[in-house]
């Protein structure tokens, strides 16, 4: 568990995740998150016990149909977050998934190796980057990036928003540095290009394909479009 955590998401971003409001993509990057920070996952913890307790006030008994539901995402949620805590883990809970990066290997949060566990394809993108997706729902694009050392991403902006969840080492954009169990939020405002000293390996979710707004990376806006579908369209 990593104490020197700097950027958690908004308490707004966690209640909707205790909520079920986000894409399974989103519940995935906060779920990742909460696993390497402990007052994250104390605060959803905290905001679960008063969704809970709203929904069995008798007088919001109207919407029980939809409390159910809730319920239901909450525990199943709750189950990935408290999992550490049981012994007798279901099997799936078992599965471990290690990434060799550089000079030592990585393992991945819990939530990251079930959606990881039927194999990673990286593919080399370009200038030291490898990107490896992973198919989690049909509205985002989910994947691990690996930055070598001394590598840039291509400044972009998101037509929708991007989340970052760093796994190992950092990065820097133009707003600052990000290091190991940060979690970065990045949308239509910011124009950006991450790049990274030492390397880094991130998790990301994409509600939306990237654009690129410089150079000849530009060209690469039809492909990045083309990407983000057949992302979203491979899970049924
Ligand atoms: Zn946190």
């Amino acid at each position: 568990m990593n104490t020197e955590v700097k950027l958690h998401p908004s308490s707004e971003l966690l209640n909707q995740f205790v909520q079920g409001e986000l894409t399974t993509g989103n519940s995935v990057v906060v779920s990742a998150h909460m696993e390497l920070c402990e007052s994250c996952s104390a605060k959803a913890k905290e905001l679960q016990a008063l969704a809970v307790s709203s929904w069995v006030d008798p007088s919001s008994a109207v919407q029980s149909d939809q409390s159910s539901e809730a319920a239901d995402y909450v525990n199943m949620v709750a189950g990935i977050v408290t999992s550490p805590q049981i012994t007798s883990a279901p099997i799936e809970d078992l599965v471990e998934v290690d990434i060799d990066v550089l000079d030592h290997s990585i393992k991945l949060p819990k939530v990251l190796a079930k959606a990881a566990s039927q194999g990673l394809k990286w593919k080399k993108v370009a200038g030291g980057i490898s990107e490896a997706q992973l198919f989690i729902d049909n509205e985002t694009q989910c994947e691990l990036i690996y930055m070598a050392p001394g590598c840039k991403v291509p400044v972009h902006t998101h037509q929708g928003s991007e989340s970052t969840l760093v796994l190992d080492g950092s990065f820097e954009d133009e707003l600052g540095e990000y290091k190991t169990s940060d979690f970065i939020i990045r949308d239509a405002q910011h124009n950006h290009q991450p790049r990274s000293k030492e390397g880094c390996l991130c998790f990301s979710v994409l509600d939306s394909p990237l654009t690129f707004t410089a150079g000849l990376a530009r060209l690469m806006n039809l492909v990045n479009r083309y990407k983000f579908k057949k992302a979203t369209f491979r899970v049924a």
